[in-house]
């Protein structure tokens, strides 16, 4: 069995590890980019919105100095732009895109072909830089005002925040990937336990239970099923043990005696009559024999559910009629009066020949343990949807103690056993009540007994 169980491959924290890092990395980095992109836009429209301002602030020393445009009062305005801002730069364009005038750092930036008013970009492969042009309209002149601003700060700061990035998400995968195979291997403790309790289990040590104490989750709930499945797979153990014992009690019982008797008679020579005893009372026990493999045989097939013929319909008072018909040469041995009272109407659902075995059980029962000149009486009614069959007897009884087990194979009641063991008459195995349990059972019915000692029991089947 162990065998056929493949070994672990990859283990299930691990799995679980891998897509939680996976799903996680996913979501920081799709988080990360657009943190990027968002402080990147922000970081462009601070810088739009100053360039844009430069130039409201330069187009009032704008003037035309002929047919030229040129920055008057420069001094002004080039304290102005350089106070504002150190790395802005001025440039002054004829409307035919000839450069007139520049204030501030030298750059590449020059004027496109294709010239409007608005924000552009530059770059000459080392440096880049961010372009606002205007065009620049007075009386007697017209041209274009660009403003252009280094963009090597925003670099800077977007590259700083990449490299955090890059150092950051790592790292936070390596601990979450740490926690996550921390937590998962607490997660799945349990089940590791479980595993190997079920390989130390087996037939002869059902002891072992996993005992989980943990919070009553999924797997403490697969905990409790496995050791509650355990209990009951041990109690059916026990009970089959006991069983397989019990009725190789049994069988060794008539055995031995017949055996017994055989080597008693054969130990000298006999008349015929001597014989003819012998081989009676070998009968006897032979046809207890037979009766106890019989019951073995039936309870073996009630058990493997092999009786599951169409039910057929059954009318009561015939039916009951014959079986008790059937007890009363027995009945009439022991002067005990049978009386039956079954409404004629009443009629059921089963298998014929499971029900007869049922009450046949019941009614040799309180035959064999009532007494000379007793009274037995089968009443049947319907209650409630429910047919109820009850028979009673003024036998011997039975303990209270023993009532409990009245249904389990093979029990009989102790001093029951005695008292018959001394009369001669073999006690029965303490099958008969067991399979009428089972029957009634398989008719999703219910047997029960009340009884007291020394006045009489009486047992009913309920069937719906
Ligand atoms: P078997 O039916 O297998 O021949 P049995 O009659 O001893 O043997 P059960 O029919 O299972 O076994 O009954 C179990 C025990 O219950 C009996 O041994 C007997 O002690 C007790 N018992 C059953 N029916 C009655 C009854 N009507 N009155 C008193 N005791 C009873
Ligand atoms: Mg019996």
């Amino acid at each position: 069995m162990l065998a056929k169980i493949r070994p672990l491959q990859i283990s299930l924290r691990w799995r679980l590890t891998v897509w939680y890092l996976l799903t996680l990395a996913v979501i920081l980095v799709l988080f990360s980019a657009f943190l990027y992109w968002q402080l990147q836009r922000s970081l462009y429209a601070q810088m739009d919105t100053a360039l844009q301002a430069a130039a409201s602030q330069a187009l009032i020393n704008i003037d035309a100095d002929g047919n030229t445009l040129a920055f008057q009062n420069i001094d002004a305005s080039a304290n102005a732009a350089i106070h504002n801002s150190k790395e802005l730069t001025f440039y002054l364009w004829t409307d035919e895109g000839a450069f007139i005038e520049r204030l501030g750092a030298e750059t590449a930036v020059t004027l496109p072909q294709k010239v409007e008013n608005g924000y552009t970009t530059q770059s000459n492969g080392e440096d880049s830089w961010r372009i606002y042009t205007q065009a620049v309209i007075t009386d007697n002149a017209i041209g274009w005002i660009q403003i252009a601003q280094d963009l090597e700060t925003i670099d800077e700061t977007l590259e700083k925040l990449l490299n955090q990035m890059t150092i950051g998400i790592p790292l936070a995968l390596a601990l979450a990937g740490l926690g996550g195979y921390f937590l998962a291997s607490r997660a799945l403790h349990p089940i590791i336990r479980i595993t190997h309790t079920a390989r130390e289990i087996n037939a002869s040590e059902m002891n072992e239970r996993i005992g989980y104490s943990g919070p009553a989750d999924e797997v403490g709930q697969l905990a409790a099923t496995f050791d509650d499945m355990l209990d009951r797979l041990q109690a059916a153990f026990i009970r089959e043990r006991r069983f397989t014992g019990d009725a190789a009690h049994e069988l060794r019982t008539p055995l031995a005696a017949l055996k017994g008797r055989i080597g008693v008679t054969l130990s000298q020579p006999r008349q015929v009559e001597a014989y003819t005893d012998t081989l009676q009372e070998m009968e006897q026990q032979v046809d207890r024999l037979i009766r106890l493999s019989s019951d073995l045989l039936f309870m073996a097939r009630l058990d493997q559910k092999q009786f599951n013929r169409q039910p057929e319909l059954i009318n009561l008072s015939d039916f009951l009629g014959a079986v008790v018909d059937q007890i009363r040469p027995l009945a009439a041995n022991k002067s005990i009066t049978l009386t039956e009272t079954i409404p004629s109407a009443l009629s059921m659902m089963g298998d014929m020949d499971l029900l007869i075995r049922l009450f046949l059980n019941l009614l040799d029962n309180a035959v064999k343990y009532t007494k000379v000149n007793g009274y037995i009486t089968i009443h049947a009614q319907e209650k409630k949807g429910q047919l109820i069959v009850s028979i009673s007897d003024t036998g011997i009884g039975i303990d209270p103690e023993h009532i409990p087990h009245l249904f389990e194979r093979f029990y009989r009641a102790e001093s029951d056993r005695a008292r018959h063991g001394r009369n001669g008459d073999e006690g029965g195995a303490g099958l008969g009540l067991a399979i009428a349990y089972e029957i009634a059972r398989a008719h999703g019915g219910d047997l029960l007994v009340s009884s007291e000692s020394g006045q009489g029991t009486t047992f009913t089947f309920q069937c719906p």
